[in-house]
């Protein structure tokens, strides 16, 4: 039966990881996969979220019951005002709505399946370079056109916005158009204020479906407010629109799979048909969502102490993450070209995109012990200041003077 079944393509991000994990060599140093690492190389649980589930375990009135298919509604409701704001007009109306998903992914997912199946949106633009898996998801959900438009320039090592623009001008009406809300992976680039303005003006004139993907609240500057403007001016400005949220990131919950995909409406009244079709993509998809992460997320968003606990930890993550830039650009320009470096510390969130070409990363791998993405995306989570020097020894090494 299984005689035809062909061996698919590795994942790159999983399977250099596993390189990483197998290397026996006590100097290697992982710059792969996207998750927080402490100073000492660690995953980190952060204290509020340690401190709430224990809370969690010791309640006895909690219970293993399935949740409605649309998720823990203290969670969809406190997820999504934290993407819009307490102020956002659509919110404020009653236009928006959370549904609870499995993490980021899930919620591109059963978004892109409304799209295709109750929308009839066949066709869709992902930024070039963009998150891998955003093609594949489209793919497999069966939208018959995967475009990218423009984002890079290489050369300048920053947003090519004329690029952009001129794509996203051509696209097709009705093409759904998915937009990194912040700390754009694997660029580290955003668009500016204005520039959002631009895109938000050509979608509205050319009918685009404006469908964020929000993996990094909080991760780009620290301010959950500023991470998410571009949704916000989004929404107040009329657009109906998408937003996947993922809280893998900020609340280190990676295999908890808490994730809520927002909806924003114009017509209120369409709300109660929306979410009914929404329930029954999901029912036929995995039937309902887990609870525990999703407790834990909607016990911090709904107490303001928690809240606070939280904010100071999302504060420690990214400043940790700005220090990193800081001392490897230093240290690079000390050993290459000054002024070199400066996309390091220019780009923010996670990711840098660092510009390094696949055998110079060959050469950090075999030599070095050192491992990166094959587009040259490092995260800079995995520097620590233990192993600053050599992680920039190396790179200074491979780049030459
Ligand atoms: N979108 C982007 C841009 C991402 O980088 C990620 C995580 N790597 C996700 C979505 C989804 O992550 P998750 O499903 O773990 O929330």
């Amino acid at each position: 039966i299984f005689k035809d079944v062909t061996q698919g393509l590795p994942i790159e991000v999983f399977s250099v990881n596993k390189q990483y994990l197998d290397d026996p060599a006590s100097t290697k140093v992982n710059l792969t996969i996207g998750a927080y690492r402490t100073n000492d190389g660690k995953p980190w649980v952060l204290p509020v979220v340690r401190k709430t589930e224990k809370s969690l375990a010791e309640d006895d009135t909690l219970n293993h019951e399935y949740l409605p298919v649309l998720g823990l509604e203290e969670f969809t409701s406190a997820a999504t005002k934290m993407l819009l704001g307490g102020d956002s007009k659509p919110l404020l109306k009653g236009m928006t709505f959370g549904i609870q998903s499995l993490s980021g992914t899930g919620a591109l997912r059963i978004g892109a399946a409304f799209l295709k199946t109750h929308l009839n949106r066949n066709v869709v633009y992902i930024s070039n370079p963009s998150w891998e898996n955003h093609q594949m998801l489209f793919r497999h959900t069966g939208f018959e056109k995967i475009e990218s438009y423009r984002y890079w320039d290489e050369k300048n090592k920053s947003i090519d916005f004329e690029g952009l623009r001129s794509d996203l001008e051509n696209a097709p009406e009705n093409a759904v158009i998915v937009l990194h809300a912040c700390a754009h992976n694997p660029t580290g680039c955003d668009p500016t204020q204005e520039q959002w303005i631009e895109i938000s003006n050509i979608v509205k004139k050319k009918k685009l479906f404006p469908f964020f993907d929000c993996a990094y609240q909080g991760f780009a500057s620290g301010n959950l407010g500023k991470d998410s403007w571009a949704v916000r001016y989004f929404a107040n400005e009329g657009h109906e629109l998408f937003c996947a949220q993922s809280f893998a990131k900020n609340f280190g919950l990676y295999n908890e799979r808490v994730g809520n995909l927002t909806v924003v409406v114009n017509d209120k009244e369409k709300i109660k048909a929306v979410q009914s079709q929404f329930q029954l993509i999901v029912r036929g998809m995995y039937s309902n969502p887990p609870c525990h992460g999703a407790r834990i997320v909607s016990a911090v968003l709904n107490n303001e102490g928690c809240f606070e606990e939280w904010q100071s930890a999302i504060t420690e993550m990214s400043g940790r993450i700005i220090k990193m830039r800081k001392g490897l650009r230093e240290r690079l320009e000390a050993k290459t070209k000054p002024g070199a470096w400066k996309h390091v510390t220019d780009q923010i969130g996670m990711f840098s995109y660092t510009g390094l070409n696949v055998e110079q990363i060959e050469i950090l791998k075999k030599k070095y012990n050192i491992y990166m993405l094959s587009s040259g995306r490092i995260n800079i989570c995995g520097l620590n200041t233990n192993n600053l020097d050599y992680v920039a020894n190396a790179i200074a090494d491979v780049v030459g003077p």
